[in-house]
């Protein structure tokens, strides 16, 4: 049995009319001799929806309670569909995630997912039935409902790709992977395959085309990713082992960029690697994911260090220091919550040399501060201010070939 896993996003079914084209689609597939299970996003903006109908009633929503919420999203998007496919003489059947026993760990909101359980989605499909699945979404031990964390129903797909040993297509509104956001960059290139490492490195970074943790997956089941347009028939890119010839050549595959993160600067910490071992614990501990770090030491002995988090931790990590003032009164911190962070990715720096030295001479030339810079075996991330974002993407888009050529 041919099986194929299909996702479409939250774009590709904002509208009832979009719910039917996509019904059309995933019927073509079926008549290509494919048992097809999809999965789906909420309709559109559902979830922002949600999330401001809970922020409406208090400020600080529990995580459980968000996810009864939120769940309820996909539950909509996978009923219409399933209804458009028989209404067009189709047998098909949805399920939610906890239906199928995707079994999560029972951390909310960001919960990941164990094990699925196929035996109902292969008997729907022996029956020959499409399978409709709810992205996003599953089930603990205990049942109580979960959800992936945003974005995740890329992450459902791989998954049940995964555990069904299926072929895996991911539908959304852009024909591809292109070599940066072409929302922010309009002469992007479109990439027609990228390793699944560079694709890790920019969807952690702010490519927001693909869950990090979808393309994780994949990469652990060896599982290839087809990226494509749901409305328009053009090629779009596979996600895979490797790179392409073309690749190869070059250095930079992409470049991704992110608003999301703030630097919080902590001074006159105690010089020893105990303090950095407190700090850097107890981030970790709360789930605080800091990416970015640079630590320096003072004339006067004192350390000075300074990190990127993304935005939605700074209560967290402030709490964190606050706890810490009250015993080293001397203990103070700024937060710059107006930073870009924008990085470079490619296979190809493991080979080539003097790509850093070429983004720093490119923003010293346009007099744009570095605030924080790290680096990778495969990526160069450095934060500017807010302001100077757009135009570093340009500067960077163009000297490293990432446009397409006039
Ligand atoms: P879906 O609802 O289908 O999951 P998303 O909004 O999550 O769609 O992802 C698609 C969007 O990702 C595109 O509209 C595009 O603006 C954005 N995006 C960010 N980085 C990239 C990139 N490198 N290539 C293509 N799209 C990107
Ligand atoms: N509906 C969820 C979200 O908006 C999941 C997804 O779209 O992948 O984040
Ligand atoms: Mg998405």
């Amino acid at each position: 049995m041919k099986i194929v896993v299909q996702k479409y996003g939250g774009t590709s079914v904002g509208t009832t009319e979009k719910i039917k084209q996509v019904a059309d689609k995933i019927i073509k597939k079926r008549e290509e001799g494919y048992r097809v299970v999809v999965i789906v996003s909420a309709m559109g903006k559902t979830t922002d929806e949600l999330v401001s109908l809970a922020k409406a009633v208090t400020e600080q929503p529990e995580p459980r309670e968000m996810d009864m919420l939120l769940t309820t999203g996909e539950q909509i998007s996978i009923s219409l569909l399933t209804m458009a496919l028989i209404s067009k003489g189709y047998p098909a059947v949805s399920y939610t995630g906890p239906q199928l026993y995707i079994q999560t760990t029972s951390s909310h909101q960001k919960a990941r997912i164990k094990d699925i359980e196929t035996s109902k989605v292969m008997n729907a499909l022996e029956n020959d039935k499409i399978v409709v699945v709810a992205g996003f979404q599953g089930v603990t031990e205990d049942q109580e409902y979960t959800t992936l964390g945003r974005g995740g129903s890329d992450t459902s797909a791989v998954a049940l790709a995964a555990k069904l040993g299926a072929s895996c297509e991911i539908y959304t509104d852009v024909d591809g992977i292109y070599t940066m956001d072409p929302r922010k960059l309009k002469k992007a290139r479109k990439i027609d395959r990228i390793s699944y490492e560079e694709m890790m490195e920019m969807a952690s970074l702010g490519a927001g085309v693909m869950h990090y943790r979808a393309v994780e997956l994949a990469n652990k089941y060896k599982l290839p990713l087809y990226v494509g347009s749901t409305f328009s028939n053009v090629k779009g890119t596979m996600i895979a082992h490797g790179g392409s010839e073309v690749m190869e050549e070059t250095v930079i595959t992409g470049m991704a960029s992110s608003l999301d993160d703030i630097q919080i600067t902590v001074l006159n910490l105690p010089s020893s690697i105990s303090s950095l071992y407190r700090l850097f614990g107890q981030m970790g501990e709360k789930e605080v994911n800091v990416d970015m770090i640079s630590q320096m030491i003072t004339d006067d002995g004192k350390m000075y260090v300074s990190f990127t988090i993304p935005k939605d931790d700074l209560s967290i990590a402030e709490g964190i220091l606050k706890e810490w003032q009250q015993e080293d009164p001397l203990l103070r911190w700024e937060v710059n919550t107006d930073i870009a962070k924008i990085s470079v990715v490619g296979l190809g720096m493991r080979t080539h040399s003097g790509v850093a030295a070429k983004v720093f001479e490119i923003l010293a030339d346009n007099n744009i501060a570095i605030k924080i810079v790290t680096t990778s075996e495969i990526k160069i991330t450095f934060a500017v201010d807010k302001i100077h974002e757009e135009k570093v993407i340009e500067l960077i888009g163009n000297a490293f070939e990432l446009v397409v050529a006039e």
